[in-house]
């Protein structure tokens, strides 16, 4: 198992497959994707990501979350899901998708045994939707989504980033809750965080999550303990829901004390911290099966260099432009 020097283990890796994301969200990529001129390296191959995940499965990583950019974006998608699925021993694979078009390849992501699914909807309302996103395409999501529920797939997640005057209030919160009365899907509030790009947007929008907690805990809604395996997100229940309310709240006191996850990039950086400050390359040690000593070696070694904390409640992004650019 792979741990660090304040005790925490890591059996959870965040893998971003390719930056290229086509939505324009105006807390990430505004202005849309563009190639970022001072990397010109390609994203991994598919035999480069067979043998890392091979390798992480031996490190005792028990679960890797595909994402981007927008991971299905990427023509190999597929090939790379199946290959995760059938030749890894990875037991759970999930990925996170803006779903633009979940409505036609949800059969395909249940055939190929994929194990979860974060999906981002920022709001239900369709005009505010398409001005978040740039993309008309809500109905299409939520189409998608009941593909999957028909095709009985248990874990879904919707994610939206909580915006002031956009979608903080009990109006919006009550919207969200009635889409999940009967449908159970965990619904996850992200706090807004600054980026390396998005100061004056940080700044306009950000609202602190304690806002939709308190909501939660006037209306009767308790908190959940979760497994080691899990995601940041505090989880809450109730018993006239099928469905959860959970919060992510990265400036959150002590939010790093349970950091259970490491990134890899898709150009093959291993980064400890989403606001870290260092990303070093992996990518020469998955040239052949022959390194999968020397790529464990190095994993461990930089394992050691992993902060106890991110610093960004004092403004320090690291080298993280967007969330696009790093994995989100
Ligand atoms: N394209 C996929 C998607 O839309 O889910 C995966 C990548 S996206 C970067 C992953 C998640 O990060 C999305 O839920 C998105 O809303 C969230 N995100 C992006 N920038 C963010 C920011 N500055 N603060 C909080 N969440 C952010």
């Amino acid at each position: 198992m792979l741990k660090d020097t304040f005790g925490r283990s890591f059996p959870y890796i965040r893998l971003s497959i390719t930056d290229v994301c086509n939505y324009k969200c105006s807390y990430c990529l505004p202005q849309g994707y563009k190639k970022n001129p001072g990397d010109m390296r390609s994203f991994m191959s598919f035999e480069e990501i067979s043998r890392l995940t091979k390798t992480l499965s031996e490190l005792g990583v028990c679960k890797i979350r595909l994402t981007g950019g927008e991971p299905t974006v990427r023509k190999d998608f597929f090939d790379i899901l199946k290959d995760m699925k059938q030749n890894s021993n990875i037991p759970k694979v999930t990925m996170t998708t803006n779903g633009y078009q979940l409505n036609k390849i949800a059969n395909q992501l249940h055939e190929a045994g994929l194990d979860g699914i974060n999906i981002s909807i920022d709001s239900l309302n369709r005009e505010t939707f398409k001005k978040l996103t740039g993309h008309d395409r809500l109905y299409e999501i939520l189409e998608g989504i009941k593909i999957l529920q028909t095709l009985n797939f248990k874990n879904i997640k919707v994610n939206a980033v909580l915006l002031k005057d956009i979608n903080d209030t009990p109006e919006e919160f009550e919207k969200f809750g009635n889409f999940i009365k009967n449908n159970k899907i965990d619904f996850r509030f992200i706090e807004l965080m600054q980026t390396g790009d998005n100061l004056d947007y940080f700044k306009k929008n950000h609202v602190a999550s304690k806002i939709f907690k308190d909501y939660l805990e006037k209306n009767k809604w308790v908190t959940q303990t979760h497994g080691k395996d899990a995601g940041p997100s505090l989880n809450f229940i109730h018993p006239d829901y099928k469905g959860k309310f959970g919060l992510i709240a990265p400036y959150s006191k002590n939010f790093c004390q349970t950091c259970n996850r490491l990134r890899i990039t898709s150009r093959g950086d291993l980064r400890l911290c989403l606001f870290g400050n260092t990303g070093i390359s992996i990518r020469h040690l998955l040239q052949n099966d022959n390194q999968k000593d020397e790529l464990v070696n190095l994993i461990i070694k930089q394992l050691h260099l992993k902060k106890e904390s991110h610093y960004l409640e004092l403004g320090d992004t690291g080298i993280t432009p967007n969330l696009s650019s790093t994995g989100g």
